[in-house]
């Protein structure tokens, strides 16, 4: 690589959550310093860093301080406002740049572009009125899910329609704001697929994982998923269509849908992802160093795994039982450093290992 960033360079992390913590982990093993910058003083990745800055993101100043003092600048979240994005960049590279953000932020930009790059997506419609709604609605059918186009997450920010679903009370409930009315996918399973790219377009990619919900919330990703290798190399031609197509550095995840052997593009995540937490423990490298090592124009590291491995969140009171999961010899326990176990709010997750092709 060219000017690779050396040991001891700063890297600096948009977002101070536990995708931050973790990144903050791996940059540390790699020798570099991590800066973070978050509106809320004291997070997850704060604490295991180097420095902290807390400020808000429409703080232009403080942004650009936090900036000056980085040689490289990543983010943890893709709803991180393009103008604080615009004032980073103008103190130091940021990596992933602004592209993989605009097209990741808004669920309809990002479906076109998927469609763009090649890759199949459920049908979809813009929807600005109850009439867009209605009009989509005839034309993509019942049950159809109904998303705001930004800051959704965890299933939040979106209805399914059904039969008896009253439509100008889901309209209202959705916030009559921008919103993308999506077909419902008959899909059999849910894979995803973390990738990462480098500068210079070389590509590392980990197997698919398997993962399954609860409440719109990611419980349980079971890796390499077990998939026949059509199935596993349409998964990387995605995926590398979709890192070229962003111009990405850095890691991605591509979330699927699996319709009978067809692989339908759910969502893009323009970051390390929750259902690349299983590489922690069964590669030699996680995504999270894969991440930095993109970011820092290192090689990337190896992507196959040593074991199998089931990645289960610890949501909400699930944390309570930390001594019982120190205790399990094969468990390995990643907590988050968050002191309110809220409902719903991710704590932590536990990797358990198997010997591969179990
Ligand atoms: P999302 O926020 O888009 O990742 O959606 C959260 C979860 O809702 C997904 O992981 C799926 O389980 C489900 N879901 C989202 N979109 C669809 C769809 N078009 N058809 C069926 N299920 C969906």
């Amino acid at each position: 690589m060219d000017n690779p960033l050396p040991p001891g360079s700063v890297i600096g992390i948009l977002g101070g959550g536990q995708l931050g913590r973790m990144l903050a982990l791996s940059a540390s093993r790699l020798g570099f310093d991590t800066h973070i910058f978050d509106p809320a003083p004291n997070g997850p990745a704060a604490r295991v860093a180097a420095r902290s800055w807390a400020a808000p993101w429409d703080d232009d100043g403080a942004v650009e301080h936090f900036a000056s003092k980085c040689d490289a600048i990543t983010f943890e979240f893709e709803n991180i406002p393009a103008s604080a994005l615009a004032a980073a960049a103008s103190k130091a590279p940021v990596r992933p740049g602004r592209r993989s953000l605009e097209l990741t932020q808004d669920r309809l930009i990002e479906k076109q572009f998927i469609r763009d790059a090649g890759c199949q997506t459920v049908d979809f419609a813009d929807v600005n009125s109850i009439s867009d709604l209605e009009a989509g609605l005839s034309r993509l059918g019942r049950p159809a899910i109904l998303k705001t186009r930004r800051f959704g997450y965890d299933g939040k920010g979106q209805i399914v329609i059904r039969d008896e679903t009253d439509l100008e009370t889901a309209w209202r409930d959705l916030g009559e704001q921008p919103a993308i009315l999506e077909a419902f996918s008959p899909f059999q399973r849910e894979l995803s697929i973390v990738a990462a790219r480098a500068a210079n377009g070389e590509m590392a990619i980990y197997p698919l994982a398997e993962n399954s919900h609860e409440g719109g919330i990611l419980r349980l990703s079971k890796a390499p998923a077990h998939v026949d290798s059509a199935t596993e190399n349409s998964a990387i031609e995605i995926a590398r269509a979709i890192g070229a197509g962003l111009g990405h550095i850095g890691v991605f995840a591509v979330e699927l849908f699996d319709v009978d052997g067809q692989l339908i593009v759910n969502e893009i995540a323009p970051r390390v992802h929750n259902t690349g937490h299983w590489t922690m423990d069964a590669c030699a490298c996680s995504q999270f160093e894969q991440h930095m090592r993109a970011v820092a124009g290192w090689s990337l590291g190896d992507t196959i795994p040593h074991s199998a491995c089931e990645m289960t969140n610890l949501i909400g009171g699930d944390v309570t039982n930390w001594q019982g999961l120190a205790s399990d010899a094969a468990t390995c326990l990643h907590l988050y450093g968050k002191t309110e176990a809220r409902a719903g709010r991710k704590m932590g997750h536990i990797n358990r290992l198997f010997p591969l092709n179990d």
